[in-house]
């Protein structure tokens, strides 16, 4: 007979960031595995002291906001401009995404009341900012904005409720330009974020039609796509344009090898991926 963790004891293991996969899970005895269990957790809480040490002499500041700086760093060194946008949203331009109550995406939406909703995108901003600046200025406009987006998920280790997206623009491009365009914007931010070793790939969204994924390790880290597009007219566009859209706790997660985006992202239990009730 064999013993394996109890459920807290994996719970408490796994919240320590302790890897359960590994065969070193089961013993002879009860009492084996509760001393294994007490010398593991003992190890566990001592590196997340030191850790939580670490993080307050030196870097001080959690790696989302790090990451968030970093790439808006980069983006206006390359000549974007960052806009910010309210958080709260009306449901006429959601509506106008085309995301009605027939969509999939609709039941994900946090509503405040029969009119307002928490964002789930960026996208109906980036669209309502853009029609005006293109009356302004000359092309190309490149734009971004990096802020909080709120979905109901059934959770999983690369869902949060709310998480914060990186959402770059790029209008008035020559057409034939478009996907070298999207593959250099995404090699601009995944370098940038430490990530090199990504993939895009070709796939269908329900709002975008046909859009370009970049993949790192298996994860999507953001969806891009391009216009024209049926959705432009809504909004007044009528110009060519790229667009991705990155989940900076995903970045962040497998920049810093953590086992899932919560406890990289806005968070009660954790601070910069360690746990505080240690
Ligand atoms: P997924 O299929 O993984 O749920 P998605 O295709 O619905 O993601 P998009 O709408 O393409 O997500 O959003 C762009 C990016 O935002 C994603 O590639 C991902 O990095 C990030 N993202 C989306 N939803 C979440 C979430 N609930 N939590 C964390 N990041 C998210
Ligand atoms: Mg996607």
């Amino acid at each position: 007979m064999s013993f394996a963790w109890t459920e807290v004891q994996s719970r408490r293991l796994s919240e320590l960031g302790f890897s359960l996969s590994s065969e070193a899970g089961t013993f002879a005895t009860e009492n084996e595995r509760d001393l294994a269990f007490k010398k593991t957790e003992y190890i566990l809480v001592n590196q997340a002291k030191e850790r939580l040490n670490e993080f307050r002499s030196q870097r001080r500041r959690p790696a989302l906001c790090e990451m968030a700086e970093k790439l808006a760093a980069k983006l206006i060194s390359q000549g974007f401009i960052q806009v910010t946008t309210p958080i709260i949203l009306t449901k006429s331009m959601l509506a106008k995404m085309t995301i009605d109550d027939q969509h999939a995406l609709f039941s994900q939406v946090f509503w405040l009341d029969d009119k307002k909703c928490l964002r789930p995108m960026l996208a109906p901003n980036l669209y309502y900012v853009s029609k005006d600046l293109l009356r302004l200025w000359e092309k190309p406009v490149g734009i971004f904005e990096i802020g909080s987006c709120f979905r109901k998920e059934s959770q999983g280790n690369n869902h949060l409720n709310e998480f914060t997206m990186l959402n770059l623009v790029e209008w008035g491009l020559p057409e034939e330009k478009r996907h070298e365009r999207i593959a250099e914007l995404a090699k601009v931010v995944m370098e940038t974020a430490g990530l090199p070793n990504y993939k895009l790939e070709a796939e269908k969204s329900v709002v975008y039609g046909d859009t370009i994924d970049v993949m790192y390790n298996d994860v999507e880290v953001a969806s891009g796509a391009m216009g024209p597009h049926f959705l432009d007219g809504k909004w007044g566009i009528t110009t060519t344009w790229v667009g991705l859209g990155f989940g900076l706790e995903r970045l962040v997660m497998l920049k810093n090898g953590a086992p899932n985006v919560h406890s990289m992202g806005k968070s009660l239990t954790y601070l910069d991926g360690v746990r505080l009730n240690i």
